[in-house]
């Protein structure tokens, strides 16, 4: 958000939908939460019974997300791992990130069914913890954005500094934010929420288990294109670095709270729905997702590899062929073969590609648990928006050339 381009009416409006903000996007996670786990999904107003499902903190889901995060910290810091340099940032600098996220991910599960295994805890542990756990987590989670808002007020760059502390706190008050090496957003953009999320999956499959003396295969589903999901994302590690997130967005609490709290909380809500409603599918309708989910993720990956390969050396061979590229007066390259000669954002298409067919595995007539594609449909098409602006102020006339040359946004022939 640039202050110096806006009136002090838009910045007025701003700072009113900030406030909001922090105080709707916490009771969205608690709401829905309730209404999948104690009203079948539905979507009901919340009354003096509804709210009364709001859990204080309980001892246990405390010491275990203090445990968890402080178990994440520890192997990201600790593992051995690659730098990767992240692309240049204004001021000519570029940053090494270390990449050891597979490693991080694959013992957090081990050590997880160690713990099950050994029976020091409970494989339904985080369903029977969630209703605490997701006040815990938003707790938690405000405070270290406190943390982060101080740092980050220390490395911001004077431009940074204009933002009052609601804006800085909201949206950022520095770009990447560091206590030494630890780069704050690279870490919280996936360790703490992401492999928790998978963690919740697992334990929501177990509690359907204990509850009704069956795995049906929906939520076998649900939980392996998760798994797919997530451990995709650390096997391509580096590739977030070249993302929106990483280069443009500052790092506060929309993006701290969005990917510690949202993420694990909202993206699991398919598997928590199932623990109740323990259907299996007739297996055309498995076979279906299955393509359907697959067709997604070959979308959403092949796009991403393609940018990435063709941005790391272009002369990469493209579905065969040499790519073409509209060359910008920038001097960096637009391609416009392969998937990007389609849309100009299939990688988005994939993704809804995938999360649709996350939702339809619980096979539900009714509204919240389709809530992850809703949200995520809303969030890439704004996000297609924005990043269409922010390249047609970057690229001027070769932009232009670009779009009329690759016409469809997201969905060729119908957006
Ligand atoms: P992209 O990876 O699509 O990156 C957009 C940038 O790529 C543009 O700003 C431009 O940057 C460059 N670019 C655009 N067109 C071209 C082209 N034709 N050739 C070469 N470079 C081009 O966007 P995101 O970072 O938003 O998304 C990355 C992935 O993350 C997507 O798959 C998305 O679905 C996923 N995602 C997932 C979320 C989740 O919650 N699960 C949330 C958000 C995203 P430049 O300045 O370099 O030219």
């Amino acid at each position: 958000m640039d202050v110096t381009l806006q009136t002090r009416t838009q910045r007025r409006l701003y700072n009113v939908g900030f406030l909001l903000m922090l105080l709707f996007c916490p009771a969205i996670t608690w709401y829905v939460t309730i209404a999948i786990r104690h009203y079948d999904g539905a979507l009901v107003l919340p009354d003096a019974a509804f709210l009364s499902h709001v859990a204080p903190p309980s001892l246990a889901s405390l010491a275990f997300y203090v445990a968890w995060f402080a178990l994440q910290l520890a192997l990201a810091t600790l593992l051995p791992g690659r730098i990767e340099q992240g692309v240049p940032l204004e001021d000519g600098r570029t940053l090494g990130y270390r990449m050891n996220g597979l490693a991080a991910f694959v013992l957090s599960l081990a050590l997880g069914a160690g713990l099950v295994l050994a029976d020091v805890v409970p494989a339904t542990f985080l369903h029977d913890q969630l209703d605490a756990l997701v006040t815990t987590a938003n707790l938690l989670v405000l405070g270290l954005c406190c943390y982060i808002y101080a740092i980050g007020r220390n490395q911001a760059t004077p431009k940074e500094r204009l933002l009052n502390p609601l804006e800085a706190y909201v949206i950022g008050a520095a770009l990447n934010p560091r206590t030494r090496s630890l780069d704050w957003k690279f870490f919280c953009e996936s360790r703490p929420g992401m492999i928790l999320w998978i963690l919740l999956n697992f334990s929501f499959a177990a509690a359907q288990v204990a509850r009704h003396g069956t795995l049906s295969n929906a939520m076998v589903l649900v939980c392996a294109f998760q798994l797919l999901y997530v451990a995709d994302y650390f096997v391509m590690e580096e590739a977030i670095l070249t993302t929106w997130d990483i280069r443009h967005e500052p790092f506060g609490f929309m993006l701290c709270w969005g990917c510690l709290v949202w993420i694990p909380f909202t993206f699991s809500l398919q598997g928590l729905y199932l623990v109740d409603h323990p259907r299996d599918l007739s297996w055309a309708a498995a076979i279906a997702l299955v393509l359907f989910n697959c067709a997604g993720y070959a979308i959403f990956r092949g796009a991403n590899l393609q940018k990435h390969r063709f941005r790391k050396s272009p002369d990469t061979k493209m579905w065969g062929k040499t790519p073409s590229f509209i060359q910008t007066q920038r001097g960096t390259k637009l391609l416009v073969s392969g998937f990007w000669g389609i849309a100009r954002h299939s990688n988005y298409l994939g993704d809804l590609m995938m999360g649709l067919a996350w939702c339809m595995t619980t096979g539900s007539s009714r509204v919240l648990p389709y809530f992850y594609f809703i949200y995520f449909f809303i969030l890439l098409i704004h996000r297609e928006r924005r990043d269409h602006d922010h390249c047609a102020r970057k690229y001027g006339a070769d932009w232009d050339a670009y779009t009329a040359r690759v016409r469809w946004r997201i969905l060729p022939f119908v957006y």
